[in-house]
């Protein structure tokens, strides 16, 4: 399916990702998200202050990734196996290689609350708690369209069980308390998947 800013709008500003809300403790600001985050970033991706990039990506993501937000300008530098040089690209964009799937629409919030802390500037949120909300994100969004889904234990399940068991409880209307939050923020830390996960993210604004 061919990616346009007219879907990805439709899915930042309509639909299930409206029925996204939470509030999660951290060590510093609890961290709040709901429809009007993705609105928010809706309205930056409208402006232009957030820029998107679809298919064919220079640099491409890691294989398995739907979406990445990046923060700050990636210099140009290294090529493709075919000898293509990549490009720099901009801070505050946000990449996007699938939106096929529910899966992958979470993804696409995921990212989208990154983008809102890093645009909101929101420079005492450690990094770990900024991706325990974009998991918890995701879930409840996989959740608001599927109330049966669950994740393969097999792929990242050591991230997606944690998010999944908090988004069900907070489904439950039930609380979340910081130690809940720390399990899954230290399975993040701990993942494969973020091998230098700095302290805390770039929040240039
Ligand atoms: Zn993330």
């Amino acid at each position: 399916m061919t990616i346009t800013q007219e879907g990805v709008l439709r899915i930042l500003r309509t639909g299930a990702s409206q029925h996204v809300a939470f509030e999660i403790p951290t060590d510093s600001f609890p961290i709040r998200v709901n429809g009007g985050t993705f609105r928010f970033v809706a309205d930056n991706i409208v402006s232009g202050r957030l820029t998107l990039s679809f298919p064919p990506l220079s640099p491409p993501l890691p294989p398995g990734v739907a979406a990445e937000y990046q923060a700050a300008l990636r210099p140009s530098g290294g090529m493709s196996a075919a000898g293509v040089p990549y490009p720099a690209v901009p801070a505050n964009t946000m990449r996007i290689q699938r939106l096929d799937s529910t899966m992958d629409r979470g993804y696409l919030l995921h990212e989208a609350v990154h983008a809102s802390l890093d645009l909101n500037r929101c420079s005492t949120i450690r990094s770990r708690y900024d991706e325990a909300s974009g998991y918890i994100t995701m879930w409840l969004y996989v959740l608001a369209c599927n109330a049966g889904a669950r994740p393969d234990p097999r792929v990242n399940g050591d991230l997606h069980l944690p998010a999944w068991r908090i988004a069900r409880r907070i489904r439950a209307r039930q609380a979340t308390t910081i130690a809940d939050i720390n399990v899954l923020a230290s399975a993040v830390e701990a993942s494969p998947i973020y091998p230098t996960m700095p302290a805390y993210y770039t929040r240039d604004g």
